[in-house]
């Protein structure tokens, strides 16, 4: 929006100066850049399409520079300009694309240069032409390293916004995220959608005889697992503490529950180990499909819940996938005494 306000203060003032110098085609040029400027300033508020009136800005506005380039009587001044080039094209139009629009046009810029003063001595040397290139490549780097940086800041803050930071699992925001786009994507192309909610069985014990490094190294192992059993399409998340939620895409309640029963098998089968010690957990699971058990997120999580309580009063270390019967646990529940989950 502000390079679009200079645009156009810069066009009327740079028109008008040129209509006095009598340079018509040139003021003519400037004044309907200052349009077009104008123009897209009602746009760009509200367009969903940014970079495409964003070309439909840049391409005119660098066309209209080289036109006052090559137009004879301008000021060979106006070659300054061309080093604002990549820094707006980085700037509006990201790493790529930007370095592909400055390069054109730098190019372009460099033979209308050569063309209107090949033949004078004093612009076109040795010395001339070395520091107008390195002063533009100089720029064009710049704006590319600092563009590239952004960017990868902005990845990272998307990432950490979005991870938990002990366990690296998704967080619950991003739970939410997922949730939605998996529903707008059912409602399209209809599969199941379950959720497992886990939580760990007496896990304040392992503070409590471990320590709170080692619960935190438990937590990671715990994720680690996961990360190893669950397909690219599930979405693990640390839910908070020692709460885990897995969104299982084209899994109906069926599929869950053996997906819960065989991570409840296998973390009781792998300790966490930690020096010379070994920490024995156990697990409790609820499990909920969409549908069957609510239409959103909350409900389906509010379900699982349930289960998941359900499961903890039936002993611990078992899978639950219905609340409503007695006898609806899933797999070979193997309630634990409530001193199991530690040896
Ligand atoms: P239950 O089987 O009923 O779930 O018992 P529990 O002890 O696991 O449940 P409770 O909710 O009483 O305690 C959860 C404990 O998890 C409390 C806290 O010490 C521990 N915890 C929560 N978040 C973290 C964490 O980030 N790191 C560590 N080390 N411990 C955590
Ligand atoms: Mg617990
Ligand atoms: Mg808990």
């Amino acid at each position: 929006m502000a390079l679009l306000v200079v645009t156009i203060v810069g066009a009327l003032l740079f028109g008008v100066l040129n209509l006095q110098r009598g340079v018509y085609a040139l003021a003519g040029v400037e004044l309907a850049m200052g349009a077009v400027a104008l123009a897209l300033m009602f746009v760009v508020r509200q367009t969903p399409h940014l970079t495409r009136w964003t070309l439909a800005y840049l391409l005119p506005f660098f066309s209209a520079l080289l036109f006052a380039l090559a137009t004879p009587r301008a000021s060979p001044t106006v070659f300054v300009w061309v080093l604002l080039i990549p820094m707006i094209s980085h700037l509006l139009l990201g790493r790529w694309l930007g370095l592909a629009m400055a390069g054109a046009f730098l190019f372009g810029a460099g033979a209308i240069y050569f063309g209107r003063f090949g033949d004078n001595p004093e612009l076109v040397n040795t010395i001339g032409v070395a520091n107008v290139a390195m002063s533009s490549a100089v720029i064009l780097a710049l704006s590319h390293v600092a563009e590239y940086t952004r960017e990868r800041s902005e990845r990272r803050l998307a990432e950490q916004a979005s991870t938990d930071a002990l366990t690296g699992l998704a967080n619950r925001s991003h739970l939410k995220t997922v949730f939605q786009r998996e529903l707008d994507r059912a409602e399209r192309q209809p599969v199941p959608l379950s959720l497992i909610l886990m939580d760990l069985d007496h896990f304040k014990r392992v503070n409590d005889r471990h320590g709170h490094e080692a619960g935190d190294a438990a937590l990671v192992h715990v994720a680690a697992l996961l990360r190893q059993r669950l397909r690219a399409t599930d979405v693990a998340c640390r839910q908070g503490g020692e709460e885990f939620a897995i969104l299982l895409v084209d899994s109906d309640i069926d599929a869950a529950a053996g997906v819960a029963e065989a991570l409840r098998a296998s973390l009781g089968a792998r300790p966490v180990r930690l020096g010379a010690a070994e920490i024995p957990l156990t697990a409790s699971f609820g499990v909920a499909q969409l549908g069957a058990d609510g239409h959103d997120l909350d409900r389906l999580l509010s379900a699982a819940d349930e289960r998941l309580f359900a499961a903890k009063a039936r002993g611990r270390n078992c899978v639950v996938r219905q609340t409503a019967r007695a006898d609806s646990a899933a797999g070979t529940p193997e309630p634990t005494s409530t001193d199991g989950a530690l040896a």
